[in-house]
Parts: C-alpha cells; sequence; structure tokens
C-alpha cells in the first residue's frame, strides 16, 4: 500500500460530501453532511463540494448549493435510478483520482454502509464508521473522527494521517441540520458516467419498493423512552397511552428489547435508531453511553428516575426523581385535565 509523502498531500484539498436521494428528493442526511462539511472547510480554509448521483440529480443543485456546497458534481443519469454499489463506486473511484478531495463523508444508511468500505478499499483511503464527532487540524489537514469504541465503553478519535483522501461515514440525525441560505449559489460540474465505470458491474433488474415501517422514529418531534424499569410489555402500554397523549412516538432502550417487551425497531442507541427530537422523555433508562450515542442531540431531554444519580438524570434537561408508574399517570390526568379547559 501506498503511504503519501509531503507533495502528494498538498495535491488533496477540499471537502467533499457524498449526497443522498430519497423518495423523489434528497435525503435529509445529505444537508446535515453538508453543515458539518463547512464547518471542517471553514476550518481548512478551502471549499465544500458534493456528489449527486442518481436520475434528476442535476436539479438537486440548487437545493444542495443552499445548504452549503460550493460545487456540485453531478452524475444525472438513469442507470443510477436504483442503487447499484458497484457503479457508484467506479464512478466515485474515477472522481476522486481526477479532482483528489482531501476528506471525503458520507451517510451510514444502508447505501453508505454498502458504497463507501467497497470504495475505500479500492482506493486504500482510511475509513472510520459512524462517526459521532467531526473536526479538523487546520494545519496538517487530518480529519478527527470520534466514534464509540470498545463497545461504546469509550470515545476514540481517529486519524488517517498516511493516506488520502480521509473517509469518515455519520448516520443520520448525528450532526445538527444547518439554516439553509436560499438563493446562495456555485458551479455545477456535470459528469457522465464512462464505459469504463459500467464494465463487469451488476445489472438491477428489479426494485422492490420498501414498505415503510409503522415507527418512524426519525421523524418524530417528542419520544417517550422505557427501559428496563418498565418491566413488562404492559409497562410500554402506558408509554403508548402517554406518547399518544402528547402526539409522540415510542422509544426503547435495548435492554427492554432483548427483554422482548418491545421490537426492535424501536430500539434507540448504538446499536438501534439516532434521534434528535425536541423532546426525550426517557422513563426508567439509566443512560449507559450505549444508549445516549443514540438521543443525546435532543433539544430537550426529561428523565424520570427512582434514582438521581444516573448518567441520564444528570444529562438531563428536567429530572424528575421518583417512581414512573406513579408520575406518568400524574402527567397525563392534568394534561387531560388541561385538555378539558
Ligand atoms: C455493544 C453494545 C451495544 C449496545 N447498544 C445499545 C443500544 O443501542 N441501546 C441501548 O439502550 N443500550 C445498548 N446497550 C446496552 C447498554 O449498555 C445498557 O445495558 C442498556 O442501555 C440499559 O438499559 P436501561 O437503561 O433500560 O436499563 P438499566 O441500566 O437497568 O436502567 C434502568 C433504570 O430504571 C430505573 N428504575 C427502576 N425502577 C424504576 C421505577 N419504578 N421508576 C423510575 N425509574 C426506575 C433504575 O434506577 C435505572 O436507572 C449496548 C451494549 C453493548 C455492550
Amino acid at each position: 500500500m501506498k503511504i503519501i509523502d509531503e507533495l502528494d498531500r498538498q495535491s488533496y484539498r477540499n471537502v467533499w460530501t457524498i449526497s443522498e436521494s430519497a423518495g423523489g428528493g434528497i435525503h435529509p442526511v445529505s444537508y446535515e453532511l453538508l453543515g458539518i462539511a463547512r464547518k471542517l472547510a471553514a476550518d481548512r480554509g478551502c471549499e465544500v463540494w458534493t456528489v449527486a448521483m442518481g436520475s434528476g440529480s442535476a436539479k438537486q443543485a440548487d437545493a444542495l448549493f443552499a445548504y452549503g456546497a460550493d460545487k456540485v458534481i453531478a452524475v444525472d443519469d438513469e442507470r443510477l435510478r436504483a442503487f447499484n454499489d458497484e457503479l457508484e463506486c467506479n464512478v466515485l473511484e474515477r472522481l476522486i483520482k481526477k479532482y483528489r478531495p482531501e476528506t471525503v463523508l458520507c451517510a451510514a444508511t444502508a447505501r453508505g454502509r454498502a458504497l463507501i468500505p467497497r470504495l475505500s478499499g479500492k482506493i486504500h483511503a482510511g475509513l472510520t464508521a459512524d462517526c459521532t464527532g467531526l473536526a479538523i487540524d487546520p494545519e496538517s489537514g487530518n480529519l478527527l473522527q470520534t466514534r464509540p469504541a470498545f463497545g461504546g465503553n469509550i470515545m476514540a478519535t481517529i486519524k488517517c494521517a498516511d493516506f488520502r483522501p480521509q473517509m469518515a461515514t455519520v448516520r443520520p440525525k448525528v450532526m445538527p441540520m444547518p439554516e439553509p441560505e436560499p438563493g446562495r449559489s456555485g458551479e455545477i460540474i456535470t459528469e457522465p458516467i464512462q464505459v469504463a465505470d459500467t464494465l463487469n458491474v451488476k445489472e438491477i433488474l428489479q426494485t422492490i419498493e420498501r414498505h415503510e415501517s409503522t415507527v418512524n422514529l426519525s421523524d418524530a418531534r417528542i419520544i417517550v423512552a422505557g427501559g428496563r424499569a418498565m418491566k413488562g410489555p404492559e409497562g410500554f402500554h402506558l408509554l403508548e397511552a402517554f406518547a399518544k397523549q402528547i402526539g409522540g412516538a415510542v422509544g426503547a432502550s435495548r435492554a427492554a428489547v432483548d427483554n422482548g417487551w418491545i421490537a426492535y425497531p424501536h430500539q434507540i442507541g448504538q446499536t438501534g435508531a439516532t434521534v434528535q427530537t425536541d423532546v426525550y422523555i426517557a422513563c426508567g433508562i439509566s443512560g449507559q453511553i450505549q444508549h445516549l450515542v443514540g438521543m443525546q442531540s435532543c433539544k430537550t431531554i426529561i428523565a424520570i428516575d427512582v434514582n438521581a444519580e444516573t448518567p441520564m438524570m444528570k444529562l438531563a434537561d428536567i429530572a424528575v426523581q421518583g417512581d414512573l408508574f406513579e408520575i406518568i399517570p400524574e402527567i397525563m390526568k392534568e394534561i387531560a385535565k388541561g385538555e378539558k379547559l
């Protein structure tokens, strides 16, 4: 493998993001990536470029500029209507060799998880998956990639100092959504697919639409989440009634899911969903790091626990000490009274 020398290193420049389409539009995580890319580029004194691959991707450029891209490389081709990791990987490999970005950020979605490890292997670039924090050393340009390690017991900051580009994936909802700047403009670079990109790649014969899960934690504004203290499925019936009353969704810790009290799609944390709601109500969840990484960016955190000393109670904006089986029905009664007024 090739370790780059100083001269070679200097030929790599700019922060790239790989944008992703969803439901005929742009996946919101693409904007989150642009937000963090802007910060990194400001520290490094360089530009933000984004690669938009797909059918109709050139039309997405204005939105991508508004959220922070300086240049959009549009690979707008009908053959990219359905996700084909081999084809997208070949295209990206060619573009990276041509334009030499210093840093490449991609979403840790199903698409990103299929695409980016393949790409990093092909171009011998370092890759850190599932980062929860990103910063850059303005002098060396080394990306400081923070993520939970050793089962979430420590937060590790990883550098890929010997290779370029350096690549990281970030889960949706981990980075804050930036404010768009309508009317902000940039440059579109059109890159057609080349014959070499298409050689020996699989052909997509049919795509089957995924049926959305009834649990949509990522779009919820309020989540009421229960942990081991819920004691069983009946405890979650109480949370469901509470969540319904306040227009929220029900989440859970892994302890509750592993006990079979609620299904896995409700799990929040390192091995579950990452959420960024306006309000997160943690009911009997102690707040181990593996849970916190999935919800710590929520705007207002309310914790209910008998023990005031848990990490969740300490993290919470509002910590309510007491038995949740007494407190939640009381809160529900008060809300119902208010509704009648
Ligand atoms: C590799 C790995 C990945 C993991 N991934 C995840 C993940 O994605 N998500 C996740 O959640 N966990 C994950 N875990 C597990 C995590 O380490 C914790 O074990 C788990 O989060 C604990 O769940 P809990 O807070 O519900 O239970 P506990 O830690 O047992 O906490 C229960 C809390 O309820 C309180 N309590 C008890 N009775 C009451 C009552 N009547 N009223 C009010 N409060 C009460 C207790 O004081 C306590 O604070 C992972 C672990 C590993 C090793």
